[in-house]
C-alpha cells in the first residue's frame, strides 16, 4: 500500500513520469492530452524550456532567502511587473505559495485595513452560494460550497452567502440577462441591510466561476452593480482570480472584461504554470497606505513568501506570454474551442449549457435540454467521467456541485494556451467519446 496519504484514499492513481507540451505521460508511456491544465494550472503546457531555464539559473544563484531578512531581484521584478499589469491602482503585490494563501492574505488584509482605519466592527465576509475560495480554514470559511464545508463547519470563520450569478439556474421566466444580474447583485444590498452595512468587511467572488460551477461568467452589468453597492456601503471587493486569472479568459486579469477594479485581487495557478508553487495577493494603494501609514506592519506571513525560485519561474511565465503573444492566442484558440464544442455538443441530449471565456469553458450536464434540471442524483458521475476520459487519454475536470442541496454536474476545460488546432480537434473527439 502506498505510504503517500492521497486525497482519495482508495482510488489508485496513475504515476505521471514526464510531460511534453500539452501531453502528460504515465509509467507505461500512455499519453494524456491535458485539457484542464490539472486545475487550470499548466497554462504553458509541460516542459517549457524558458521556464525550466529560468528556474535552473535562479537555483544556481539563490534558491531561497527568508523574506524576514531579504528580498530578491526575482521577487522585486515580479511584483513590479504584476503591479504594472494589474488594473488601476492595484499596485502592492504580496507573494505567497498558492491560491489559499493568497485568499487568506486578502481576508486578513481586509480585516486589518478596517482595524487600521478605526472601523473594527467590520467583521463579516459575504460570498456567493456554491463558491470556492480555497481549502485552508479561513478561505474555506468564506466559501459557500456546502459539501466542502460540512465536516468543518463548527470550526470555520462564519461567512454569509448570497445568490450565485449562474448562467440560467436561478433565472426567473421572462427575465432578461441584465435584469437577472441586477436582481442577484441586489441580494448583496439586502444582505448588507440585514447585517448592518457598517459591520461588513468585504464581498468576495470569482469574476468567472471555475471549479464549483464550470466556467460561468457573470451576466452583463452584474459586477458593475456589485462594485456600486460596495462603494455605497464602504465594504471592500475582493476578486478571486486564482483560477480565472493570468490570461485564462483572454485578458491577464479576468476583471478587465467587467470594466471594474477590485480592492484586492488574488491570483495563483497559472502564475507558476505548475513549475513552481506561487500565488499573489494584489492590493490597492488605499489599503496598502492605511497599513503602511498606520501600524506599519501587515500582521500576516508565510515561510515561503517572496520565494526567489518561484518568482523567477513566474517571471519566465509572464515573459512567455509577451514573447509568444499568448493572450491573443487564448482568445483565438478559445474561440476555436467554443466553436468545436458547440458543433459537437449543442444538440447533445444531456448537455444543457456550453459557456466560458477564452480557454476556460464548461459543459453543464442536465436531465434534458428543455428543463435544464441538474443531472441529479448521480453523485458518482463526475468520478466516472474523469476515469473514462483518463482511459481515453484525456485529462478533463468534471465536478459535481451542490446548489442548495441539489446536485449538478459539469465538465471544466482549461487547456494550455499553446494548444494547436489539431489538438483542439483531438480534445473534442476524446471528450465526445468519454461523455
Ligand atoms: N480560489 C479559487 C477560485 C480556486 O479555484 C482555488 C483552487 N482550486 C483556490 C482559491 C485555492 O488555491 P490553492 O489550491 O492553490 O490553495
Amino acid at each position: 500500500m502506498s505510504q503517500v496519504f492521497h486525497r482519495h484514499c482508495h482510488t489508485p492513481l496513475r504515476t505521471a513520469v514526464r510531460g511534453e507540451g500539452v501531453y502528460l505521460f504515465d509509467q507505461h508511456n500512455n499519453a494524456y492530452l491535458d485539457a484542464c491544465g490539472g486545475a487550470a494550472v499548466s497554462c504553458l503546457g509541460h516542459n517549457h524550456p524558458g521556464v525550466r531555464q529560468a528556474i535552473n539559473t535562479q537555483v544556481e544563484q539563490l534558491a531561497y532567502a527568508h523574506s524576514g531578512f531579504f528580498t530578491s531581484e526575482a521577487c522585486e521584478q515580479l511584483a513590479e511587473q504584476l503591479a504594472a499589469k494589474a488594473p488601476g491602482d492595484l499596485n502592492h503585490v504580496y507573494l505567497v505559495s498558492g491560491g489559499s494563501e493568497a485568499v487568506e492574505s486578502a481576508l486578513k488584509l481586509a480585516r486589518q485595513y478596517f482595524v487600521e482605519i478605526d472601523q473594527p466592527q467590520r467583521v463579516h465576509f459575504i460570498s456567493r452560494r456554491q463558491s470556492y475560495h480555497g481549502n485552508t480554514l479561513g478561505a474555506l470559511g468564506v466559501g459557500g460550497n456546502l459539501w466542502r464545508r460540512a465536516p468543518f463547519d463548527p470550526i470555520l470563520t462564519s461567512a454569509e452567502h448570497i445568490a450565485a450569478c449562474y448562467a440560467y439556474r436561478d433565472k426567473h421566466a421572462g427575465e432578461t440577462d441584465y435584469q437577472y444580474g441586477q436582481r442577484v447583485a441586489n441580494e448583496l444590498e439586502q444582505k448588507l441591510l440585514e447585517l448592518g452595512p457598517e459591520n461588513v468587511a468585504a464581498f468576495i467572488a470569482e469574476p468567472v466561476v471555475g471549479a464549483t460551477a464550470g466556467a460561468v461568467p457573470a451576466v452583463e452589468g452584474y459586477f458593475t452593480r456589485i462594485r456600486e453597492i460596495c462603494d455605497q456601503y464602504g465594504l471592500l471587493l475582493i476578486l478571486d482570480e486564482v483560477m480565472c486569472g493570468i490570461g485564462r479568459t483572454g485578458t491577464l486579469f479576468a476583471q478587465e472584461q467587467e470594466q471594474i477594479q477590485a480592492d484586492i485581487v488574488t491570483v495563483a495557478k497559472g502564475l507558476g504554470a505548475g513549475y513552481q508553487p506561487i500565488g499573489a495577493m494584489i492590493a490597492s494603494s488605499r489599503l496598502y497606505n492605511a497599513v503602511a501609514n498606520g501600524s506599519g506592519f501587515f500582521q500576516h506571513g508565510h515561510t515561503y513568501m517572496g520565494h526567489a525560485t518561484a518568482s523567477a519561474a513566474a517571471l519566465a511565465v509572464l515573459q512567455a506570454f509577451e514573447q509568444d503573444q499568448l493572450l491573443a492566442q487564448v482568445r483565438r484558440q478559445g474561440q476555436g474551442l467554443a466553436e468545436r464544442l458547440n458543433q459537437r455538443f449543442a444538440s447533445h441530449p444531456r448537455i444543457g449549457d456550453i459557456r466560458g471565456r477564452g480557454l476556460f469553458m464548461g459543459l453543464e450536464l442536465v436531465q434534458d435540454r428543455d428543463s435544464k434540471l441538474p443531472f441529479a442524483p448521480h453523485t458518482a458521475l463526475a468520478a466516472r467521467i474523469k476515469q473514462t476520459a483518463m482511459d481515453n487519454g484525456l485529462m478533463c475536470y468534471p465536478m459535481g456541485g451542490t446548489i442548495d442541496g441539489v446536485q449538478g454536474h459539469h465538465v471544466l476545460l482549461a487547456p494550455p494556451y499553446i494548444i494547436s488546432d489539431n489538438q483542439l480537434d483531438e480534445l473534442v473527439d476524446k471528450l465526445s467519446l468519454s461523455l
